[in-house]
């Protein structure tokens, strides 16, 4: 009952209670387990929902396990509520460089934090309804809260029950990877886990980690008005992508007035009156920062600790989590691994697509590889940078010989017209064909436009018939057909040279 002196949830506080009556709601009830599932999946994140889901359709007896919340990162504390906030964070960039635009700057243009963050929970509040307990339950979906360990080779403990299994679905996840920089844990920090909780925006904030995780939020908080340093331990931010896209993205951070140190190292922090103070490295050179927050973006780790994996006979390392092959299956016949518990690239996406193939490999006997998926990915900085296939130095370094199509987008009417210039769509090609090997495009909305060549590279069309492929005028996608047509000229070109004259003769109308 209401103590009279209660006072009334505020906003916020109504959207989370929303949410977790969706992803964990306080009367809920574990059901009497079956006899035994057909398919048990362990962890309710975007792996774990897709398979149960997945399973539960073909009418198979399936339980869910999750310790936490439903929806798992995608939904609580990762890629849903950080692009809210990117959001607008854009908004506000577009405002303050209004000008550019042909607009006007406003005169008072004054970050409201709070409602930042009740925007992101308002959506991730109205998202959370699809992965609720309510609709899994529905679907004919055990849900289980707790957490999950196994037992035996076919058998896991749940809070106090026994789930048996013909199949089991390891769906786990992954959590951040806190570095041992002394005085880190006494100053405390923010990770994903609880920075989505804040409702103050810090007056000053330390990014530790340049992967895409720190430059998405680097970014974000420094347009949403917070002094903002990030530090890289590498020359570049997101090594894994291109010299030349991550190049630009640090060329856009400084316009930004992001505090952009690479090369550099976090040696210790301490806490002094006015904040908490970073001692840094870069090369030979000491300097310090002050600020009132940090943000660590240095990396995730496979979520294994609790699973007692060896009860089970399922070998996991370090490094790559549980150890998986081709087929998803682990060292346990009965249990397969999907999303970021077994995958280098941890993505939404991989999460979904490994975890539709696990459950059909291990319900239907497919015969699906993970190593035939096509994944492309995308860091939401702005521009965005996406990237699909093969990256030049794989091929070099596997002997491939490559050819490359660059558009710079400072040629495309659309990117023109949006002052949206920063940025190219390269395709390569393996070297006299068109077969598509990989691609990077940088541009502001380039998560889009890399569906495009997601699309041809997984029905195996090549880069000449997308010259072919009418786009609307003006976008910026065109730049893929500009790329297509550089590509089929140069094939054409070629083919002429090979002709006996006679027959070029001809082809010229001469
Ligand atoms: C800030 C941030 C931004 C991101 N942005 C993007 C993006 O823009 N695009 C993109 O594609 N990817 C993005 N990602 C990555 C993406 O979120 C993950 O790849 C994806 O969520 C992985 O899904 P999963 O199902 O494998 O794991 P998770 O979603 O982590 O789910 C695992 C679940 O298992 C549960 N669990 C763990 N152990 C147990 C146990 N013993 N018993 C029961 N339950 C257990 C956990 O509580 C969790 O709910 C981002 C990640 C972060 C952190």
């Amino acid at each position: 009952m209401a103590h009279p002196n209660d006072s009334p949830p505020s906003a916020d506080e109504h959207l989370e209670r929303q949410r977790m009556r969706s992803v964990r709601p306080a009367d809920w009830r574990n059901p009497e387990p079956a006899q035994r599932y057909a398919l048990v999946v362990i962890g309710a994140g975007t792996a774990g929902l897709t398979a149960a889901r997945m399973a539960a359709s073909l009418g198979v007896r399936v339980a869910l396990v999750e310790r936490d919340l439903l929806g798992g990162t995608t939904l609580n504390i990762g890629p849903l509520p950080s692009k809210a906030i990117i959001r607008t964070s854009r908004t506000y960039a577009e405002m303050f460089h209004a000008d550019r635009y042909g607009g006007c700057v406003p005169g008072d243009i004054r970050v409201d934090f709070p409602r930042v963050m009740r925007r992101m929970r308002d959506i991730r509040a109205r998202l959370s309804r699809a992965d609720s307990a309510q609709s899994l339950a529905a679907a004919g979906v055990d849900v289980f809260f707790g957490e999950a360990s196994f037992t035996g080779t076919d058998t896991l403990e749940v809070d106090g029950a026994t789930l048996r299994f013909r199949k089991a679905l390891i769906a786990t996840g992954a959590r951040p990877i806190v570095p041992e920089i002394p005085g880190l844990a006494e100053a405390g920090y923010l990770t994903n886990e609880n920075a989505f909780e804040l409702n103050e925006a810090p007056r000053r904030l330390l990014v530790i980690g340049g992967g895409p995780l720190g430059c998405e939020m680097a970014q974000a908080f420094c347009r949403l008005g917070v002094q903002t340093s990030i530090v890289q331990s590498w020359p570049l931010f997101l090594p894994r992508e291109e010299r030349d896209a991550a190049q630009i993205l640090s060329d856009a951070f400084a316009r930004d007035g992001l505090g952009v140190r690479l090369n550099t190292r976090v040696l210790s922090i301490h806490v002094e009156a006015g904040g908490k103070t970073a001692e840094l490295i870069t090369d030979d050179y000491r300097s310090s920062v002050t600020v009132d927050a940090i943000l660590l973006g240095t990396g995730r780790k496979a979520s294994v600790d609790s699973l007692d994996l060896g009860a089970a006979g399922v070998a996991h390392d370090h490094e790559h989590g549980v150890i998986v092959d081709d087929f998803l299956r682990t060292s346990n016949p009965r249990i397969y691994a999907a999303g970021d518990v077994c995958l280098s690239y941890k993505f939404t996406d991989t999460a979904e697509a490994s975890a539709r193939m696990a459950a059909r490999n291990a319900l239907l006997r497919g015969r699906g590889r993970l190593s035939r998926l096509v994944i492309p990915w995308c860091t939401y900085t702005d521009p965005e940078i996406a990237h699909v296939g093969m990256y030049v130095r794989e091929a070099r370094a596997r002997g491939i010989s490559m050819q490359t199509f660059t558009v710079p987008l400072h040629t495309v009417h659309r990117a023109i017209a949006d002052d949206e210039q920063t940025g190219f769509v390269k395709i390569d090609v393996m070297n006299h064909t068109d077969r598509i090997l990989g691609a990077t495009i940088v541009a502001h909305h380039a998560g889009e436009m890399i569906s495009e060549i997601t699309l041809a590279m997984t029905s195996g069309i090549g880069l000449r018939r997308l010259a072919r492929v009418i786009h609307p005028y003006p976008t910026q996608a065109a730049a893929i057909r500009l790329a297509a047509d550089a590509c089929a000229r140069t094939l054409a070109a070629r083919r002429r040279r090979w002709m006996p004259g006679w027959l070029r003769r001809l082809a010229r109308g001469a």
